[in-house]
């Protein structure tokens, strides 16, 4: 009984190797998006921290921008509210100039979200400070007064200190976003404002001037006040308190500042505070005044400029920076993605697949059956050896079968005949009586010796071989013959009837008798041979086997050359058995 092999080695959906791959590659996969999504996301917030710092810091700049334009609008301003008929129409244009510019600024910041009722109550001071300016301008010089002149360049500085609630608001907003912001606030506040407060100081001087009158004590108070801010805020952005970036640029401005702003323009302000402070002689005019003045302030805005340029650029690096590394990290989860598809796509193709061919070859081989397995070139070298190692198998295999097959062959039959031998007909006819009617007719040579005796051994042997020839012609289908023995040989009959089984006996008897052979002497020879028949229903083997020869014993007492069949029968409770011819019983 051949053992068989169960050839669907998948137990379960994932019991199988190739089930199990899969899984392993869903959860590298899953790793890695996880490991990917952590990555990611980190970079994705540190990116979108750092676009809305640049953002921030783009409308920080703006807003400061903005405060620096509605200071600078006062230069001009001063310049024409001073300005004699000369240098009246270049002033003016001036003015102008700036004030397109502040308006520039502030309608940008209404594109920004900046609450619009800040800016509007800024413009709403602008425009009074300007309109007085105008009606200012419009009065011939001489009627020009002190206090016109100061209400005008009040109003101006109410403009900016307007202003000031949308820088605050501004600052909570990035505060809110990011604390850490909080020095840098604090120094655009202060660049700011030293600018602011150093523009003040000179204001203080104009009216005055346009006036040739004294400087009101109150102003003379406000100035020193001014002055006192711009001299601490210069000292807050020194190197010991909140020290701005320390960049070539902002040292260089801040030392020109140092030298310019702080050393001469306010020996300026002094020099004209001595002259005409209490007089009214001052050594210039206001167009002279705020023209030196002006420049003076130059390094104190660019200070500021290149301090917020430097913020900017730095915020901009930091964004481009987040940007380059979220993209390097998503190219990076790509490649990995990439590198685990690979991974199972190659495991599958190189490994999984050939070792399963493998699987299903051996398998067929141990289930007998042919084993085809086709070998590609790309095959990896140990699945090579694998295919090469089970080809071997089997051709080992079928040579093996090939080789048992001969074995049994020889173990069964007869070297001689070609027919079954004694035991090979003994085994088939213990299977055979199992079941139903079998028959067996053995027949013996008559007078083989004497055969033997006379033309020798080998010509004895091509009598047994002609013998086995005519029984394989003469007996049909649905036969076992086989050489029982010396000059005996057997017929077992699986069908028909004891008649039918005694006929093919005579059959035979005279086939054998009239087939003649040349002897070595060069005659005809015939044989003959006498036969027992018997059989039935349900007989063992050894029964049946005894009663036929019993009848062939009989045929030979007989005078040979025929046929005797073995009955048996019930006679009177006692059994009885006759030998017949035929039908006919014979005794
Ligand atoms: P009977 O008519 O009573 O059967 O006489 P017989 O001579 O045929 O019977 P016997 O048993 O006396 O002789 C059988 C002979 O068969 C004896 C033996 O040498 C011979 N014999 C047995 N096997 C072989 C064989 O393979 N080849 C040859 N040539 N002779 C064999
Ligand atoms: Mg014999
Ligand atoms: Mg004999």
């Amino acid at each position: 009984m051949p053992l068989t092999v169960n050839a669907d080695t998948n137990a379960g959906r994932f019991g199988g190797l190739r089930g199990r791959l899969w899984c392993m590659a869903l959860l590298a996969v899953v790793c890695t998006l996880l490991l990917a999504t952590s990555t990611l996301s980190t970079s994705i917030e540190t990116f979108r921290k750092a676009r809305s710092g640049a953002e921030n810091m783009r409308q920080f700049t703006a807003i400061f921008d903005a405060a620096n334009l509605i200071s600078a609008e006062r230069g001009p301003a001063n310049s024409l509210m001073t300005a004699s008929e000369p240098k009246r129409f270049e002033a003016l244009r001036a003015w102008r100039g700036f004030m397109q510019d502040t308006d520039a600024a502030l309608d940008d910041l209404e594109r920004r979200d900046i609450p619009v009722e800040m800016i509007s109550r800024v413009r709403t001071q602008l425009d009074r400070g300007r309109a007085l300016i105008l009606a200012l301008e419009h009065k011939p010089r001489p009627e020009r007064s002190y206090a016109e002149i100061r209400a005008a360049i009040d109003a101006m500085f109410l403009a900016r200190d307007d202003y000031r609630p949308i820088i605050e608001w501004h600052s909570g907003e990035i505060l809110k976003l990011d604390r850490e912001l909080g020095a840098i606030i604090v120094q655009g506040i202060a660049l700011s404002d030293m600018r602011e407060y150093a523009g003040r100081l000179g204001s203080y001087l104009i009216a005055p001037m346009a006036a040739s009158t004294a400087v009101a004590p109150q102003d003379i108070a406000a100035s020193n006040a001014a002055r006192g801010r711009l001299l601490e805020i210069w000292d807050l952005l020194g190197p010991n308190a909140l020290a701005l970036p320390e960049t070539v640029a902002i040292r260089t401005m801040r030392a020109e500042a140092d030298q310019t702003f702080m050393g001469r323009g306010l020996a300026l302000i002094d020099e004209q505070m001595a002259l005409g402070g209490r007089t009214g002689q001052f050594s210039l005019d206001g167009v002279s005044f705020t023209e030196r003045y002006v420049a003076m302030m130059r390094p104190l805005g660019e200070m500021r400029d290149i301090y917020f340029k430097e913020i900017a650029g730095q915020f901009e690096t930091k964004e481009h920076d987040a940007l380059s590394a979220l993209y390097r990290n998503g190219l990076t989860t790509a490649v990995l993605l990439l590198l685990v598809v690979g991974l199972v796509a190659s495991v599958q193709f190189y490994i999984l697949r050939p070792l399963l061919k493998g699987a299903q070859a051996v398998i067929a081989l141990a289930d007998e059956r042919p084993a085809v397995l086709v070998s590609a070139p790309d095959e990896v070298r140990e699945i090579q050896r694998l295919y090469g190692a089970i080809g071997i198998l089997s051709e080992r295999l079928s040579e093996r079968a090939l080789l048992t097959r001969k074995l049994e062959a020889l173990a069964t039959t007869d070297g001689l005949t070609g027919l079954l031998n004694r035991r090979a007909l003994e085994s088939r006819g213990e299977t055979l009586m199992a079941d139903g009617v079998r028959f067996l007719i053995l027949l013996d040579i008559d007078h083989f010796k004497s055969i033997n005796d006379r033309y020798g051994h080998p010509f004895g042997d091509t009598v047994l071989r002609a013998t086995a020839d005519l029984m394989r012609r003469s007996m049909g289908t649905a036969v076992h013959l086989a050489r029982f023995g010396g000059e005996e040989f057997a017929v077992l009959l699986e069908r028909g009837s004891l008649a039918q089984a005694a006929n093919a006996a005579r059959k035979l008897k005279s086939a054998i008798a009239n087939h003649a052979l040349a002897t070595p002497d060069g005659e005809l020879l015939t044989v003959t041979a006498s036969f027992g028949v018997a059989g039935g229903a349900d007989l063992p083997w050894s029964d049946m086997v005894a009663h036929a020869d019993a009848a062939l014993y009989r045929a030979k007492a007989a005078g040979r050359n025929r046929v005797r069949v073995f009955h048996s029968s019930t006679e009177a409770g006692r059994p009885a058995q006759s030998y017949r011819e035929g039908a006919g019983p014979m005794r």
